[in-house]
């Protein structure tokens, strides 16, 4: 079979994308991302032959970010994460079935846990990929974002052994910077702050302030409440941690991923930047979760 020109079968590739889910794809060359991602969790880590990387992205439901009940919504938000995966594995099977060997990088969990304390890993960091693959740039907020979803979106990838034509990265700034700033002031634990990179400010989260607050009912909250109910020196109040609302949580959170992460999302509701059609209600949500510290901490923190 002759061998077709580059930058046909990368428009298929990325039709086939559109078509299977996918909100909006790019592609970064492998060589590229070797050079700028600057930790060791690089593509050629995991498949040697490595050529390209394919980052997708699938904007949850608007409608449901504005949802009054945080578990409804991230209930869909995990949804999102389910369909990225499936649709980067439709991707990769149908570049398999062309001859070439591709594998997929989960866009939520699993992921590579290390040593217990030092946090969750994903085998590559989606949002810098989709940066490199010309799909957005990373504001203050420290997610990844683009101009038709603002942070409303979310991010898979595979990586192939096919070569494909790489997207220019985006050189338009979309985030607003400091004279926008909501995502820093609205942050109801003050997780964001910003710092002074090489080119100009950028955004700095601290994860131990913002983490218990986005998995709500995550592996902390889960670990704390059965160290309870093991110390726990008198049996009735023992059996009462047990048969708790918060042990129906856990349960839930276990089978259906609600709750594990992305629950506050204040930061990124708030930012104006983003075409897509959205329910005012939702800024006006994330503005009373803001205001009142006091809901806020009934919502979120366990
Ligand atoms: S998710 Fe919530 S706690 Fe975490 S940085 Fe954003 S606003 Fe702050
Ligand atoms: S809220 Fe403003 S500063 Fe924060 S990411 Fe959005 S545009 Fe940038």
């Amino acid at each position: 079979m002759a061998k077709r020109p580059i930058g046909e079968i990368t428009q298929e590739i990325k039709q086939y994308a559109l078509e299977v889910g996918a909100d909006l794809v790019g592609i970064a060359s492998v060589e590229h991302l070797e050079r700028v991602i600057p930790t060791d969790w690089k593509p050629r880590r995991w498949l040697k032959e490595g050529k390209s990387v394919i980052s997708i992205a699938i904007a949850p439901l608007h409608g449901s970010l504005a949802c009054t009940d945080d578990n409804l919504k991230n209930y869909s938000n995990q949804k999102v994460l389910q369909s990225l995966d499936t649709t980067a594995f439709r991707i990769a099977k149908h570049i398999e079935r062309l001859g070439y060997p591709t594998i997929l990088i989960p866009a939520g969990p699993p992921t590579d846990l290390h040593e217990p304390g030092k946090g969750m890993w994903g085998w590559i960091s989606q949002r810098h990929v989709a940066v490199e693959a010309g799909l957005g740039e990373i504001g203050l907020n420290t997610s990844a974002m683009t101009p038709q979803y603002g942070p409303r979106v979310y991010f898979g990838s595979v990586i192939t052994t096919l070569d494909l034509e790489p997207d220019p990265k985006m050189e338009k700034k979309i985030c607003l910077g400091e004279t926008c700033n909501l995502c820093v002031e609205a942050c109801p634990t003050g997780a964001l702050s910003v710092a002074q990179g090489s080119d100009g400010p950028v955004g700095v989260v601290d994860k131990r302030k913002c983490q218990p607050n986005a998995q709500s009912w995550g592996l902390m909250t889960a670990l704390r409440h059965i160290r309870d109910m093991v110390v726990e020196p008198e049996q009735s109040r023992q059996l009462d941690l047990l048969f708790s609302e918060k042990t129906w949580h856990i349960w839930q959170s276990f089978i259906t991923h609600v709750g594990i992460d992305g629950m506050c999302g204040v930061c990124l509701d708030i930012c104006p930047v983003g075409k897509h059609p959205r329910p005012h209600s939702l800024k006006e949500k994330a503005l009373a979760v803001h205001k009142d510290k006091a809901a806020f901490k009934e919502r979120y923190c366990r």
